[in-house]
């Protein structure tokens, strides 16, 4: 209705106000349900958080959470502000079909270098909306930022830049990637490292001042505190090395959260928020947990400065003049025949051999012969947290057959310790050369055990590139070859006894 041709003037205003009135209580409404539904969202995050602390319980905890990201990105989808699906159903078809294709075909030992680098994509994410936004607020005269959302723009972009090439150095560490021939997985240290990064730090804080204080003026800061930023993330993350990288992965884990967080903050997105805080909050526990099995302490890895503790790691052979004894898979049948006490430490090498079936169906034959059978799962055992959990409920193991590094207290009546590729985390250096990298970390004391048998190829060095002298032990016996192999040759060799 034209109010200019109602009659009555004021009543015309009357009419005229209604649909704005009526506007405004739709997007009340509307703001209402969205919030409602990001509450149910974060009640199902939490709920799925939960269940996901114990294996039985963690595939449904996953499903949970995946069901409250659901809800969240449906009911995101239907809010007001949207400007164009199109955009929204191409990024979402791209983005769907590349994540979909690297999940089905990455190998199970490249997972860590995924996980690594999801990490390193939820940061670039963050970092892009938070650039994204402070466009909009740049070039959209109308707008006057809250001073809480530029703020929250610049954290982000800083969160997230350093997330994203943080986890891209730590994805080249672990693939392997080598600098002028030398490995970078090895740490390296530029002059002055620490000082350069907290000058950096420094610049990028007063670059996202700028940018708050006066953003009309501040596009050109932003800009160079994402390329600051980047440089930060890179100079975190190279002089972690050795057996740390557990560490760092986790960390940045918690970053992207930080990052997610901090973008929730900047676009005023509720469920963003939470999640992104959940995110951020389990990543500083994990790394907490991490810490604790590296023996290192959380402020130094906050600091970054936990590279310092590592001496440069290169590849070590045997040395000269040390006995090796070895054993095929027949005589390893007739040790194993006569144990009562069998423990199973398995590590990375299991997970290269894909042998974890083959390993329960070993486990499961000693058991049926009397043996009492459990496993040892170091924390950082493999290339992921959780990385040994995942194979073994896979291949079907007992939940209660798995135990960690409490089954020390057990050692000493341990008649065969059977080690599945695993390396570091039962070298005993550890414990006593104060020169070596992994030196405080706990281990699994294998050597306690009576007879020690290893199963791996060689007598190479594991990821901290550090020679064992678990292999040169008295009571030490090689099973060369592939894990898989071997413990198929020892499982047929058993079932025909
Ligand atoms: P390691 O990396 O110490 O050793 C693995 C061993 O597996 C190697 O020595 C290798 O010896 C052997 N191996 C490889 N392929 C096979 C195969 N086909 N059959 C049999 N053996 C094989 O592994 P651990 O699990 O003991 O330790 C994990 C290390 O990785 C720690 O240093 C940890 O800090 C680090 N790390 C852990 C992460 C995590 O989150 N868990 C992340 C990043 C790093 P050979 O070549 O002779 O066969």
């Amino acid at each position: 209705m034209n109010p200019d041709l109602f009659p009555f003037p004021l009543l015309g205003q009357v009419s005229a106000t209604l649909p704005a009135v009526e506007e405004a209580a739709r997007g009340t409404l509307q703001t209402l349900g969205i919030n409602l539904a990001y509450l149910v969202s974060a009640a199902l995050f939490i709920t799925g958080l939960r269940k996901m602390s114990h294996p039985r319980t963690a595939r449904g905890g996953n499903l949970l959470s995946a069901l409250g990201m659901l809800i969240a990105i449906v009911v995101t989808l239907g809010s007001h502000e949207i400007v164009s699906y199109w955009t929204i159903g191409a990024g979402l078809i791209v983005g769907s079909t590349i994540g979909a294709t690297l999940a089905i075909r990455v190998q199970m030992t490249a997972m860590p270098q995924m996980v690594g680098m999801l990490n390193g994509f939820g940061g670039l994410a963050s970092a892009t909306v938070a650039f994204a936004e402070f466009l909009r607020v740049y070039f959209d005269t109308q707008r006057d930022p809250r001073i809480d959302t530029l703020i929250s723009i610049g954290l982000s972009a800083l969160i997230g830049t350093v997330t994203f090439t943080g986890s891209v150095t730590a994805y080249g560490k672990l693939q392997g990637w080598k600098l002028k021939g030398t490995p970078i997985s090895n740490p390296l240290m530029l002059p002055q490292h620490h000082l350069l990064s907290v000058v950096l730090l420094l610049v990028c804080i007063g670059l996202g001042t700028v940018t708050t204080m006066d953003y009309s003026q501040g596009l050109w800061a932003i800009i160079l505190l994402l390329v600051i930023a980047s440089v930060l993330g890179v100079m975190a993350v190279i002089p972690i090395g050795g057996a740390d990288m557990p560490v760092v992965i986790s960390l940045l884990n918690s970053y992207s959260g930080l990052a997610a967080m901090t973008t929730g903050f900047a676009l005023d997105n509720y469920c963003l928020i939470i999640s992104g805080a959940l995110v951020g909050a389990s990543g500083i526990i994990l790394t907490k947990i991490m810490c604790t099995a590296m023996n290192r302490s959380l402020l130094n890895v906050v600091a970054g400065g936990f590279g310092q503790e590592i001496t440069a790691a290169g590849a070590t052979t045997a040395a000269a003049g040390k006995t090796v004894r070895q054993m095929d898979a027949e005589e390893a049948v007739m040790v194993l025949e006569s144990a009562q006490k069998v423990f199973i430490v398995p590590g990375y090498g299991m997970a290269v051999a894909q042998a974890q079936h083959t390993v329960a169906e070993l486990a499961e034959l000693l058991a049926k012969k009397g043996a009492d059978v459990r496993f040892g799962i170091h924390p950082v055992a493999g290339r992921m947290p959780g990385h040994m959990n995942v194979l073994l409920a896979e291949a079907n193991v007992p939940y209660e057959r798995l135990s960690d590094l409490e089954l020390n207290s057990e050692m000493e009546q341990c008649d065969v310790a059977m080690i599945i590729g695993a390396n570091d985390v039962v070298n005993p250096a550890a414990r006593h050369d104060r020169s070596s990298p992994i030196y405080g970390m706990p281990i699994f004391d294998v050597d306690k055990a009576r007879t020690v048998m290893v199963s791996k190829r060689s007598l190479n060095p594991g990821f901290a590139g550090i020679e064992n002298e678990l292999f040169y032990l008295p009571n030490t016996v090689m099973l060369f070859g592939d894990a898989k192999k071997m413990m198929s040759a020892i499982v047929s060799e058993l079932k025909s006894h």
